[in-house]
């Protein structure tokens, strides 16, 4: 039995959960929600998937440009067993009505506030909690790539106090409306939001974040500064961790990997989906530790690294998979992330 699932909302998160569902062994796209006729909607078409007229969108914006629709999200709605929302930032909790009408599941993006769902969702972090949930809402790429992190150091040294500056992309590479296209922007609410946003994932992790938006479109970095409760025996004991742990990608110093360009050029060798990172990309140079204080630098794809944690608070919510680690591997493995 393969769990039915509609994607509402087939931008830059939708069109890749989209991919990442049809992936899945346990997983049937039902189709794929859009407000309008757009090269998307017609990528949408030629993969195969079903595709529904949402939000504002008329059937016949859709037909008139020769695209075929199957009917409208009220139609999808009513044939899955869940929904992952999409749709553009504050767009989901008004979405939400839809959802309940329909008396169905729903998985939200990090642009809703937290109370859109019943618990915000990290795969490493808190799979466990977050089992049998109704609503859950992914958080942001950058909360993501935190919480990863977090769960990882969390569970071997404890946390007393981590600091980190995000160095935030300016926009989505497809986005010519935003900026800046130069300068340094700082985020003047100190501490930013992305700390208390963990925290809605790890409501004792002690941790103060501030932020500054710069002109690229690849990927976000983030400067940690960690104190760790128990000092690790050595850097490589901690980085050794990191890689042993899924969707996390260390480069070592001879793959001259020396910043974002050359990840996501590593990315496009790689050829995965979109040509994506969906794992949190460490440096084995980028990282110190002086006792307790770790060091480290972090880089975010934005546009995929909530990728798979969608497709694993689906299990999560429809208590298809008990453990975590094994809805982990599942997804990793479907996606190519990792080998058979
Ligand atoms: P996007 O603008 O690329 O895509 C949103 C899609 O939703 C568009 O196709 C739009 O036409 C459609 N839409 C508009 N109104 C709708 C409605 N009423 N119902 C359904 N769909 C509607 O946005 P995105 O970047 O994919 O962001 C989606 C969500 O994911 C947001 O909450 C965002 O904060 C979050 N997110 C984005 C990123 C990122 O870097 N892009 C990273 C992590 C999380």
């Amino acid at each position: 039995m393969r769990v039915r699932v509609a994607i509402n909302g087939f931008g830059t998160i939708g069109k890749r959960v989209a991919d990442a569902v049809a992936k899945q062994p346990d997983m049937e796209l039902v189709g794929v929600a859009k407000t309008r006729p757009s090269y998307e909607a017609r990528r949408a078409l030629e993969k195969g998937y079903s595709l529904y007229v949402t939000g504002q969108g008329k059937p016949e914006d859709f037909s008139s440009v020769g695209l075929s629709v199957a009917g409208t999200i009220q139609d999808l709605l009513r044939n899955v067993d869940i929904v992952v929302d999409a749709a553009p930032d504050k767009i989901g909790r008004e979405n939400r009505k839809l959802y309940e009408a329909a008396g169905l599941r729903a998985i939200f993006q990090g642009g809703e506030k937290a109370d859109v769902a019943d618990a915000s969702f990290n795969a490493l972090a808190n799979y466990a909690a977050c089992r049998g949930k109704r609503m859950l809402r992914v958080v942001s790429c950058n909360t993501t790539g935190i919480a990863r992190a977090a769960a990882v150091l969390r569970e071997r040294w404890g946390v007393d106090h981590w600091e980190v500056t995000l160095v935030r992309r300016a926009a989505d590479p497809a986005e010519t409306k935003k900026g800046p296209i130069n300068g340094i922007m700082p985020t003047f609410h100190l501490p930013s939001h992305h700390g208390p946003d963990v925290q809605t994932i790890l409501p004792d992790l002690h941790i103060a974040t501030t932020a500054v938006v710069v002109p690229t479109t690849l990927m976000h970095v983030h400067v940690n500064h960690v104190r760790l409760t128990r000092a690790p025996k050595d850097t490589a004991e901690v980085l050794d961790a990191f890689r042993g742990t899924p969707r996390f990608r260390v480069f070592a110093p001879w793959e001259h990997v020396d910043g974002t360009p050359q990840v996501m050029e590593y990315a496009r060798d790689r050829g995965l989906g979109f040509n994506d990172m969906m794992e949190n990309v460490l440096w084995d140079e980028g990282f110190r530790l002086d006792g307790r204080d770790a060091y480290f630098f972090q880089a975010i794809h934005q546009e995929s690294i909530v990728v798979p944690e969608n497709v694993d608070a689906i299990r999560a919510s429809l208590e298809m998979e008990p453990d975590g680690r094994a809805s982990i591997a599942k997804t990793d493995r479907a996606l190519g992330l990792t080998r058979a």
